[in-house]
């Protein structure tokens, strides 16, 4: 079972209970997914965590451990924040079983799933370095669950998705861009708008915010990111 190469992450910001980091990683460990990925763990490694995992000890043991979160996920494709509630500009948003659906699409890249803190989610900025947001269906009027219990359910999709999955061959297609170079599109864009005086820093009207949201939910692949670098560098030349 579980041939399938594993390319998810399961990626942990702020973690204020290590508790919830064993918790995490026992229900990981359950569903076959075994790359954890922390950011700024309040405590760890910790005895707590280590009992919480309950024999998933090895999936902390090889936990990459990282000071913020796009160093996390500087070489991901794919990366998937979740939310427990809606935000003021709304990302595409994806449920459990698409986001197992995305994953399993990936072909191969590294894709990354994003969790929050336990008393105050991901921040604005944390947010927008994702492609989707992924929002478990929940009461509406309490719709945050706890942290593992976030990662379980999540976990199974992608347990049920990679398991029907397992020998379908997929076709050979560009790769998509890493995190790391769609960032340096973002720097090139926004200096490039500012030169031509289309942007407005003293103004800046959520701009890069909204050009932030366009562009990751259109997933840029290698030949893609190529043009767009092309252009912006012609219209420099051109302004100059
Ligand atoms: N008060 C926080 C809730 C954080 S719960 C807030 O308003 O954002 C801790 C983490 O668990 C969240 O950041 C998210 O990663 C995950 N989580 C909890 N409930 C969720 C839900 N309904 N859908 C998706 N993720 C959820």
């Amino acid at each position: 079972m579980n041939s399938i190469i594993n390319n998810a992450r399961i990626v942990l910001v702020g973690t204020t209970h290590p508790g919830n980091i064993g918790a995490a990683a026992r229900a990981m460990k359950t569903m076959s997914q075994d790359n954890l990925y922390l950011v700024n763990p309040k405590e760890f490694p910790s005895a707590v965590a280590t009992a919480r995992a309950a024999g998933a000890d090895d999936i902390l043991a090889n936990a990459s451990i990282h000071d913020d979160l796009k160093s996390a996920i500087s070489d991901c494709e794919l990366v998937i924040t979740t939310s427990a509630r809606t935000r003021s500009i709304p990302w595409p948003m994806v449920s459990p079983r698409e986001c197992a659906e995305k994953v399993a699409k990936s072909n191969g890249g590294n894709v990354a799933i994003v969790f929050g803190r336990e008393n105050s989610g991901l921040s604005n900025e944390e947010m927008e370095l994702g492609n989707l947001v992924l929002q478990i269906p929940t009461n509406a009027d309490y719709s945050s669950l706890n942290l593992a219990s976030a990662v379980q359910i999540i976990c199974y999709e992608l347990f049920l998705k990679r398991n029907a999955n397992e020998g379908v061959v997929k076709e050979d297609k560009v790769p998509l861009v890493s995190q790391e170079k769609i960032e340096m599109f973002y720097e090139h864009l926004e200096e490039c708008m500012i030169e031509i005086g289309y942007h407005d820093v003293n103004y800046p009207r959520r701009l890069m915010h909204r050009m932030r949201r366009l562009f990751n939910r259109a997933q840029l692949d290698e030949s893609e990111w190529k043009i767009l670098r092309g252009f912006l560098a012609k219209i420099q030349e051109k302004q100059k």
